[in-house]
């Protein structure tokens, strides 16, 4: 028999990439709006916290196993920022363009080679919420930031984010090559290692 699992975030397309990874391990992974349950107050200061907030969050409304996500670009030149913030980087509820203008305006100044760059992505995976030893899985994919942007696909970022592996930005991968690459695929292969050893 499967074993159910709340997954922290409201995003579709993370959804189905997690039901599709994780069906292989006996579990079936249900999205926290199945419970009525709000999103949690990222207040912590770090990927990692705001990843354990999240999944202990829906552990506690469900009493159920959960995990949860946490992501963002993290650019060398402006000290780390957007980082945790990278969602509400030109305000709360700010649209990825003008996220994306605003990290444009703030590398104005800055070289080519001074625009290194990474996405990072947690996953955290808790038992219950009390769980003392939740798993953590960190993916990293490094990078550059564009002048101008590129791409129709992806989103956040994306348009910006120049991959030097594949000598296209980020927005001009196929989906499923993006998956295989990305901080995000990366946590996910580690996380799913991590399940099938256990
Ligand atoms: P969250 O972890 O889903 O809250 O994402 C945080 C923010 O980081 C997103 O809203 C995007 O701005 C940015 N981000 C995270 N992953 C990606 C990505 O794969 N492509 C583009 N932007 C991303």
């Amino acid at each position: 028999m499967s074993q159910k699992i709340i997954l922290a975030s409201g995003n579709a397309g993370k959804l189905r990439e997690f039901q599709q990874l994780l069906a292989d391990c006996g579990f079936d992974v249900i999205p926290q709006s199945a419970y009525q349950i709000d999103n949690a107050d990222e207040t912590g200061l770090t990927f990692v916290e705001n990843a354990i907030i999240k999944a202990r969050h829906a552990c506690q409304h469900t009493g159920l196993p959960a995990i949860a996500d946490d992501s963002g670009l993290e650019v060398d030149a402006l000290n780390g920022r957007p980082g945790i913030y990278s969602a509400r980087y030109a305000g709360t509820q700010a649209s990825d363009s003008a996220n994306n203008t605003k990290l444009l305006q703030e590398l104005n100044d800055v070289m080519e080679d001074q625009r290194t760059a990474r996405y990072h992505c947690v996953l955290a995976f808790m038992w219950h919420a009390e769980d003392p030893t939740p798993i953590l899985c960190h993916g990293v994919w490094e990078g550059r930031i564009l002048s101008t942007p590129r791409g129709e696909g992806g989103f956040g970022y994306d348009p910006l984010f120049f991959v030097p592996t594949h000598n296209c930005a980020a927005a001009e991968l196929d989906k499923a090559e993006k998956n295989r690459i990305s901080h995000r695929g990366i946590a996910m292969a580690q996380l799913l290692a991590t399940l099938k050893a256990r």
